[in-house]
């Protein structure tokens, strides 16, 4: 089933400093073993909370250990084994887009979403790979990677850079999609000595952010960007929605060279992670408001 390999959770930040400072309110609530998630529009105080569900809703005090272990780890899992899988990041600038994928190295239960994926598939390719009983690992060539500190990173934890490919593009701001891929092939060889290849790949991305444009004072070569920025996160929704529609006939990929680009890692027997990232302030009501309905739509 289409709905089955798209799978939506949400994330709530803890209250930054600039929030505190501001005297902002949290008007976003959750309740993780039910996967819902409320938000309180602060102009109504008397109005019930809008209330989500999602396959996971993880508060403040969730680790990106436990969001890993819950969530990304049977995609991975299934990455290893030959499927494709996509995990995004997506909301306003800010709301932990970065510290979900990326992460921070300590404390360890914090590190992002990107180096566990690496460690895992690392991990799981050497438990598999044993030479004498048939079964080895061939590798990839390797792409342009921007971001040497990630780039150092991951030549630490993949020692030897055997069975894995990677291409980190756009890595620049929030105005950009960071789009990392890991491809790996497994040949394994049979009892009559044919070689059989599995190909999974692994696409981890961390979206630009999605507040509107208008907030956000940008003019001229940065507002056309934005707006190319904000259509490609719309064709993602769009695209992400048909698929979980499982009707559809049509799926516009082709709308903008985000979906072009994924087009082979969307749909099909690829599994999808959207990990919506949401701030608690009330200032940031509208756009945590609009982040909850594109998660709700991809689910
Ligand atoms: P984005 O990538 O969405 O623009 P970041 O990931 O850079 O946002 O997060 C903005 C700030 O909030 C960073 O300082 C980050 O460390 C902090 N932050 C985000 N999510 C969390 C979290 N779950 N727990 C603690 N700090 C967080």
């Amino acid at each position: 089933m289409a709905s089955e390999s798209v799978k939506v959770v949400v994330r709530c930040r803890p209250m930054n400093q600039r929030e505190r400072e501001l005297n902002c309110q949290p008007v976003v609530t959750v309740d993780s073993a039910r996967g819902q998630c409320f938000i309180q529009n602060p102009g109504a105080a008397n109005e019930p909370p809008k209330q989500f569900t999602f396959d996971g809703a993880y508060y403040m005090d969730h680790f990106t250990e436990q969001i890993y272990n819950e969530i990304a780890y049977p995609l991975v899992e299934g990455v290893t084994e030959g499927y494709n899988g996509t995990i995004f990041a997506y909301g306003q600038t800010g709301s932990g887009k970065s510290f979900t994928m990326q992460g921070l190295p300590d404390p360890s239960s914090q590190r992002g979403i990107i180096p566990r994926a690496f460690e895992h598939v690392f991990e799981s390719v050497q438990l598999k790979e044993h030479p004498e009983k048939g079964v080895y690992v061939k590798g990839l060539s390797m792409h342009t990677v921007h971001n040497v500190a990630q780039c150092e990173h991951i030549m630490e934890t993949g020692w030897k850079s055997r069975s894995v490919g990677y291409t980190l593009m756009n890595k620049d701001s929030s105005r950009s999609h960071s789009i990392f891929t890991i491809s790996i092939e497994i040949y394994a060889v049979d009892e009559r000595g044919k070689d059989h290849l599995r190909a999974g790949k692994l696409n981890l991305v961390d979206l630009a952010g999605s507040e509107r444009q208008s907030k956000t004072g940008a003019t001229g070569e940065r507002l056309r960007e934005a707006t190319k920025i904000n259509l490609s996160l719309s064709a993602l929704g769009n695209v992400i929605s048909a698929l979980v529609d499982g009707r559809c006939k049509h799926i516009p990929y082709r709308d903008s060279k985000l979906t072009r680009l994924l087009q082979d890692s969307l749909g099909g027997n690829t599994k999808t992670l959207m990990v919506a990232c949401l701030s608690p302030a009330d200032n940031n009501y509208d756009e945590t408001l609009s982040t909850l309905r594109y998660a709700n739509r991809a689910k």
